[in-house]
């Protein structure tokens, strides 16, 4: 089935959206985007993503007038013409069509590139993964130091993902100066005697949507949270291990290089967490 997609304002068949060569998005990777999962027809985490990406837009001095609710109908309506139930909503800004290749930003008033598409993924909320929990190498951080700021520029974490993957493993968990930072693409968290260690929010990480609800429900089931750096040894020998994203909530890990995390087995905390999760996001979905 052909998609319909969102660009600058129309709605199109997919194989219709077209993009200039000289689009800062394709020359610069000059672009920020949010994914946002859908749950029975309904958006999860809204309003997180979208003031993520208005900061993730003013730390770039990217400009677009789209409000809030301009956001909302743009999402609601991809729901509606792609008769999305379960799957997710991927939209980038970039800063635009700059008439040519040139390091410079284009011109103040260059409107920005707008994209929207959906991805349908039937069974999103009850995938198997979870239940069996997924297994990860470590790999040295080589990213660029603003990872608070959604960018495009998706390539070391893409290699990392295909390290992992010629490893026979699930994902990547990236280290810098002896710490864990985070997932290629998920914020890491261990457990140990029932505190749930996650690293601390900084130009470090990139400030998850949901990690923020997550440490939430977290702290009114009266669980105790503890915003540090962790090792890969200290996760080795963690009683459980988990990451969240959008696109998979809470997702347990079992293994780290090699070395079985607790019994190897997905843990209590992990499990409860992704049921709380999934319950409250579900609530709040709009
Ligand atoms: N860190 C990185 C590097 C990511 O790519 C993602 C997913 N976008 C996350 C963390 C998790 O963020 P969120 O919960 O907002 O999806």
């Amino acid at each position: 089935m052909s998609r319909t997609v969102y660009l600058n304002g129309e709605y199109l068949p997919e194989d219709e959206a077209k993009v200039s060569v000289f689009d800062r998005g394709f020359v610069m990777a000059d672009a920020v985007y949010e994914v946002t999962s859908v749950l029975g027809g309904k958006i999860l985490e809204f309003e997180g993503h979208m003031a993520r990406l208005a900061r993730s837009m003013a730390e770039l001095e990217m400009v677009c007038d789209l409000t809030r609710d301009d956001w909302l109908a743009i999402h609601r309506e991809m729901v509606a013409r792609n008769d999305l139930d379960e799957g997710l909503i991927y939209l980038q800004v970039t800063r635009g069509n700059a008439g040519d290749r040139d390091f410079h930003y284009p011109p103040e008033g260059t409107p920005p590139t707008i994209v929207l598409f959906t991805q349908a993924k039937p069974g999103l909320a009850d995938d198997p993964k979870a239940k069996k929990g997924i297994k990860v190498i470590s790999i040295p951080d080589l990213r660029w130091s603003r990872r608070d700021i959604k960018t495009v520029q998706l390539l070391y974490p893409s290699m990392a993902k295909m390290a992992a993957e010629k490893a026979g493993k699930d994902d990547a968990w990236f280290v810098e100066d002896g710490f864990v930072t985070e997932g290629s693409s998920n914020n890491v968290y261990i457990v140990k005697d029932g505190r749930i260690i996650t690293r601390q929010l900084s130009t470090d990480i990139l400030h998850g949507i949901t990690r923020a609800s997550l440490l939430k429900y977290a702290e009114s089931a009266q669980m105790v949270i503890e915003e540090r750096p962790f090792t890969i040894a200290e996760a080795q020998a963690a009683d459980e291990a988990f990451y969240t994203s959008a696109s998979a909530f809470v997702m347990p890990v079992v293994e780290v290089d090699g070395a079985a995390i607790g019994t190897g087995k997905v843990g209590p905390v992990a499990t409860r967490l992704r049921e709380i999760y999934l319950d409250e996001s579900r609530k709040s979905a709009i």
